[in-house]
């Protein structure tokens, strides 16, 4: 399909790490608005496949578009950053002697950019920007709290809220639910799904209970490119998918 309307589109990229392909002529597109899991075995390219989008690492061929038209593929990470790709790491790394507030403020004290001072210009109300992503990521009633004081789920959301905070146009979050209680598992569903109603958020998981509470579209890679893309019993019920699981 045409890149017109998509948040992130990908068209046969290739990585190299000293003549092994880690993605292979990968193409994928995510629109706006969409929730996208990404699962694939170990080795597949779940993690290039998300250095390529935040320019962490450069295809060796291929294009990454943002919103449909502003090519990623040669600018680097500190840019792209910039132009609104949030990524989420596994580990939450917040301040953990600071507030909860405190923490969602520094988010955007760390980033000292011209681009994101005009962004900071056209909304001015700082403290109605924190107020919204607290109740986005249910933290609200553990505002004054130090970060350090809530549970790993909650740091998990909290790191999500720093991100917010930089107003991104798509979110990249990798193993959310890892570590997590069964609530706070079913809760991060339900918050992922209301973020991407504003963001296209594509998420890369292991927990395939997850991924079913999840309920997106799901894209399945193997060997560096997509094997199989629908809904989860879809690619759960293509025989390539279960062999590549199996190890077949
Ligand atoms: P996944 O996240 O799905 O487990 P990765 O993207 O981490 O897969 O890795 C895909 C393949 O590329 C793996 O075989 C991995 O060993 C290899 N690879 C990834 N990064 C590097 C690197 N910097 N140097 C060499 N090989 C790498």
């Amino acid at each position: 399909r045409s890149p017109q309307g998509s948040a992130l589109y990908l068209d046969g990229v290739s990585v190299s790490f000293d003549g092994f392909r880690a993605l292979n002529n990968l193409s994928l597109v995510v629109d706006h608005g969409e929730l996208r899991a990404v699962i694939g075995p170990n080795g597949a390219g779940k993690t290039t496949m998300m250095d390529v989008m935040t320019g962490k690492t450069r295809p060796d061929t291929g294009k990454v578009l943002l919103d449909g038209r502003i090519d990623l593929t040669r600018l680097d990470e500190a840019r792209i950053a910039t132009l609104g790709i949030g990524r989420k790491f596994q580990k939450p790394s917040v301040f953990e002697t600071h507030t909860v507030i405190d923490n969602l403020e520094l988010a955007l004290a760390g980033d000292r950019t011209p681009f994101s001072a005009l962004k900071f210009r056209r909304t001015p109300d700082k403290a109605a920007r924190i107020e919204a992503v607290l109740e986005d990521i249910a933290l609200a009633h553990r505002a004054h709290e130090p970060a350090g004081r809530l549970s790993h789920g909650q740091k998990q959301w909290l790191e999500i809220g720093m991100l917010l905070m930089q107003q991104p146009r798509v979110l990249l979050v990798d193993e959310p639910a890892a570590g997590m209680t069964d609530s706070e598992t079913s809760q991060t569903a339900v918050l992922l799904k209301r973020l991407a109603q504003s963001h296209a958020v594509i998420v890369v998981e292991h927990d395939m209970g997850f991924v079913r509470d999840l309920d997106c579209r799901v894209t399945v890679l193997h060997e560096g490119s997509v094997l199989a893309e629908g809904s989860l019993d879809h690619v759960q019920s293509d025989s390539r998918v279960v062999d590549v699981y199996l190890g077949r």
